[in-house]
């Protein structure tokens, strides 16, 4: 006899009733993964005023929502940042005035033959397990891969990725990304870890970056973090880009992280029209630090297809660093990056605090300073070289 199947654990949430009754605690995060909104459709029930894209936009990136992140969405406001990062726009189909690609920083070229392995720097690499996310965000760097049936990571990709850094002495830090690990299960990620520290001795620092903790916090689970802990990983970074995104069940989750002994990071993508003022990046790691999550890396957003709309020119980058720098806590200030075109790796996005120059008498160079409210001071003493002819014996 076939069994009685509860036909309401898996559906979809489609009126604002059933939204605002959803409890994610209620479930497992395998059930609401399978309660994701995958169609722009499927929301018109629960938001107001959205835009009813063309079909098109699918072909080049799937939408995947979860009903977590719905919730946090304002109901009526398109501009909303949680919207905007997740429903897709029209602006999508507008080409930009400059190049993109769908592999803009050239992972394909460093990709280690048969493998899902990204070294590209000494000593550590990038091992992308998975191809999707738990919520898809429409800047996604990785377009290429992210849901895209053709950028599947197959099961002996990643048995031949950890061959090759088991096979490699040099390499000392693995950086587990994807898409997004956590998508996993706790057996198949407790197998990867396993593998890992079991034939790769020699790596050093084990790290995951994971956006599901926030988009699915309920995937931290007590037995999750008791596993990772056991594997010894020592960094989890999480993705925020808004401080709406940090509510209370995010932070219980983090505390969880936190309690197995594993540091943590937050990255965001500086993003045109949710996070590219001041007031919001003040907020935002403000807020991170107080539940012990330093900000690691703000990324400017990369030139892939469909993502243009979200640019934040590089002056305003710079703009914004110096809003943060001096004005809010030290550990809560991240390093700005723009991730060079074409595999030119990671760059730091800096404004000029100190610089050295020539002094116009010809009587050799003078340090220039300028703090962060803008006052200047010359500190000609760090022009010179003080050292002392060394000793003989
Ligand atoms: C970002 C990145 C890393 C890690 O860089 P860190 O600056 O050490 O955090 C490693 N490999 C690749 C390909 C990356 O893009
Ligand atoms: S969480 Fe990261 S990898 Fe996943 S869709 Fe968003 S940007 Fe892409």
């Amino acid at each position: 006899m076939l069994q009685q199947v509860d036909s309401n654990l898996h559906k979809k949430l489609l009126t604002r009733e059933e939204l605002d009754a959803y409890d994610p605690e209620s479930e497992s995060w395998q059930k609401q993964f399978a309660r994701r909104y995958t169609h722009h459709s499927e929301l018109t029930g629960v938001l107001n005023n959205l835009e009813n894209v063309n079909e098109t936009v699918y072909n080049k990136f799937a939408i995947a929502i979860s009903p977590t992140m719905v919730k946090l969405m304002d109901r009526d406001d398109p501009n909303c940042p949680i919207r905007l990062q997740y429903l897709p726009s029209h602006h999508e189909e507008s080409k930009p005035g400059f190049a993109t690609s769908l592999d803009q920083l050239g992972e394909e070229g460093d990709t280690i033959a048969g493998t899902s392995v990204v070294h590209r720097y000494p000593r550590r690499v990038l091992f992308l397990v998975s191809n999707t996310c738990s919520t898809l965000c429409r800047f996604c760097t990785r377009k290429r891969m992210v849901s895209q049936p053709a950028g599947t990571v197959a099961k002996d990709q990643i048995e031949a990725s950890i061959d090759y850094i088991a096979g490699n002495q040099d390499i000392e830090d693995v950086l587990l990304s994807g898409g997004d690990p956590l998508t996993f299960t706790d057996e198949r990620l407790d197998h990867i870890l396993g593998e890992l520290r079991r034939r790769a001795p020699h790596v050093r620092f084990l790290r995951i970056g994971s956006r599901m903790v926030v988009q699915m916090p309920t995937r931290v689970t007590p037995e999750l973090c008791a596993m990772l802990e056991k594997h010894r990983v020592q960094m989890i970074n999480i993705h925020i880009d808004h401080p709406k995104e940090i509510t209370p069940l995010l932070r219980e989750r983090v505390k969880l992280i936190q309690k197995a002994g594993i540091m943590m990071g937050l990255q965001t993508v500086c993003l045109k029209g949710v996070n590219d003022s001041v007031e919001v990046m003040r907020e935002l790691f403000m807020q991170s630090i107080e539940m012990g999550v330093r900000p690691y890396y703000v990324y400017s957003t990369d030139m892939v297809e469909g993502a243009h709309h979200f640019i934040v020119p590089h002056r305003r980058m710079l703009e914004l660093y110096e809003g943060l720098r001096g004005w809010i806590s030290g550990p809560a200030v991240p390093t700005f990056i723009v991730d060079g075109m074409g595999g030119l790796g990671k760059l730091p996005i800096i404004p000029s605090y100190v610089r050295e120059e020539a002094r116009p008498d010809g009587s050799g160079t003078t340090v220039k300073c300028r703090n962060y409210k803008g006052m200047t001071v010359e500190m000609p003493g760090l022009g010179q070289d003080f050292s002392l002819p060394t000793q003989s014996n």
